[in-house]
């Protein structure tokens, strides 16, 4: 560590040292000229070679450190500097002028606190040149009286001065290792830093960084720029609120994220750069940047999934052929209605439906023109109904009706419109001289009995009435319960067919 501060120190302590030479070197010099008013005292002898030695020391000290590199070599020069200053002014001081008492005290002071040596030239330095000092001012005059109290004097300066050099040497340590800490956390800090940037950059899930406040685009990983394109070249100035294909959506997902601080798994529609729709997961942190409130936001396309899962909702629920529903999606409707009938007290009917004479028009136009009889069919009551009535294929060239909130009158009007609507039907596509009618069967549901199968096996035997009185008829189900004029078909039966 010390090595380490020394290091470091070294070219300000280069400077610190030159300067206090090129000091030394212009002060005495005009000491020099005013050693010249002793001309004629004997102590011009001994003033003039000492100021001379002092002047050419530190021209050659001046020299030596400018050329010199390293710590140890300028230690050097210093001690060789004080050394020879300290026990030449020790010669200058013994004329005791106005202001050698002055210097006495003055050296040691500035070989403390000026001369950048290290600790132990430092203290080597003040007390020898203190002990210079004393001895080239009193010797020479002999003890007397006043040398007890400036040898005291000098003695508690060199303990004050001492003290104030360690606890400045303490102090600049203290510093410097604060000032190496606070560099390592940054550097670390930085490091940190970079290794986030490149992970950011890198994740292949598309990641941006917004300002919360006006939704403009700070930074976008590499997945983001590839998935959003031009949207995220133009939006570092523009906001990226426009991306969301339903404003409300982006207004809910703000919310949230002030709420809660983060949002997850959210689903929302967006559009691309190129105008297309894309169905995406988003999930989001509220964050501070440099403190400028952000939001990180990733998100995963779940497009083919939601695809994946409509084609698997629609296979399972719809018949391929016609896309009206089957017999599942029909019956799932029908408890929810019968429950909704229960609550509300509304009628609820139940309509069969069977194309006449089928087979005879896959026979005689074949079975393409029989497909499409059967989805021209299908349109035709899809367009006769009402969006909440539920139409089903239940099998062959068999379709169901539920008619909520529908007495069985409507009921059986509907059926008959419906009816009157197959026979003038032309089948798109199919050969001319193809013609279609349809039986029909109208039950109204029983709530009381809870399950609406019975209801279609009365339907069916309407149907199946219809049929006996020589198809394309409508036939109500109460008519046919009697079972006057048809042979009747155990209800048991039948209802085995719809279970
Ligand atoms: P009815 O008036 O008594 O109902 O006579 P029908 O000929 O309509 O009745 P049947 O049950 O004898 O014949 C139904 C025919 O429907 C038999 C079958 O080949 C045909 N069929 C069933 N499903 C399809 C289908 O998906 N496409 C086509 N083209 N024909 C179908
Ligand atoms: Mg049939
Ligand atoms: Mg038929």
């Amino acid at each position: 560590m010390e090595e380490a501060f020394r290091a470091e120190r070294f070219g300000e302590s280069h400077r610190h040292a030159r300067m206090a030479l090129v000091v030394s070197i212009i002060l005495n010099s005009l000491f020099f000229i005013s050693d010249w008013r002793f001309q004629g005292d004997p102590h011009f002898f001994v003033a003039i070679p000492a100021r001379a030695a002092v002047v050419a020391v530190s021209m050659v000290c001046l020299l030596l450190v400018t050329r010199i590199s390293t710590h140890a070599s300028m230690q050097r020069a210093l001690i060789l500097w004080q050394l020879v200053t300290a026990v030449s002014i020790g010669f200058l001081v013994s004329a005791h002028t106005d202001i050698a008492l002055f210097v006495v005290i003055m050296l040691p002071a500035i070989f403390y606190l000026v001369v950048p040596a290290g600790f132990r030239v430092t203290l080597m330095g003040g007390i020898g040149c203190s002990i210079c000092m004393l001895a080239g001012y009193v010797l020479p005059h002999g003890i007397d009286a006043s040398t007890t109290g400036l040898v005291l004097a000098m003695v508690v300066m060199n303990a004050s001065l001492i003290l104030v050099v360690i606890k400045g040497n303490r102090l600049r340590r203290l510093e410097w290792s604060a000032t190496l800490a606070e560099r390592r956390a940054n550097a670390e800090l930085a490091a940190s830093r970079k290794v986030l940037e490149k992970i950011f950059m890198a994740v292949p899930i598309p990641l941006v960084v917004t300002e919360r406040s006006t939704s403009r685009l700070i930074q976008a990983n590499h997945a983001a720029m590839h998935y959003f394109g031009g949207v995220t070249a133009r939006a570092a100035e523009d906001a990226l609120e426009d991306i969301y294909a339903d404003p409300g959506q982006r207004s809910e997902f703000l919310r949230r994220l002030d709420a809660e601080g983060q949002v997850s798994n959210y689903e929302v529609a967006i559009k691309l750069a190129d105008g297309t729709r894309r169905d995406v997961l988003l999930a989001g942190s509220a964050v501070q940047l440099e403190g400028v409130a952000c939001v990180i936001t990733g998100a995963i396309d779940i497009s083919a999934r939601k695809a994946m899962e409509a084609r698997l909702e629609n296979l399972a629920t719809k018949d391929p052929l016609t896309q009206v529903s089957n017999r599942t999606e029909f019956f799932e409707a029908a408890e929810r209605e019968m429950a909704r009938a229960a609550v509300h007290g509304h009628p609820v009917c139940v309509v069969m439906m069977d194309l006449d004479y089928f087979k005879l028009i896959n026979d005689a136009f074949g079975h393409a023109a029989g497909d499409l009889t059967l989805k021209a069919f299908a349109d035709l009551c899809r367009a006769c109904v009402r969006d909440h009535d539920h139409l089903a294929r239940l099998g062959g060239e068999e379709f169901a009706l539920l008619l909520p909130g529908t007495p069985r009158g409507e009921a059986l009007a509907i059926s008959e419109r419906l009816r009157i609507a197959v026979e003038n039907m032309k089948v798109e596509g199919a050969p001319t001289g193809l013609r279609v009618t349809v039986s029909v069967g109208v039950a109204e549901i029983d709530c009381s009995e809870g399950d609406v199968h019975l209801a279609l096996a009365r339907a069916d035997l309407a149907l199946y009435g219809a049929k006996m009185r020589g198809r394309n008829k409508v036939v109500d189900a109460s008519e046919t319960e009697s079972g006057l004029d048809f042979v009747p078909i155990a209800a048991a039966q039948r209802q085995a067919r719809f279970a």
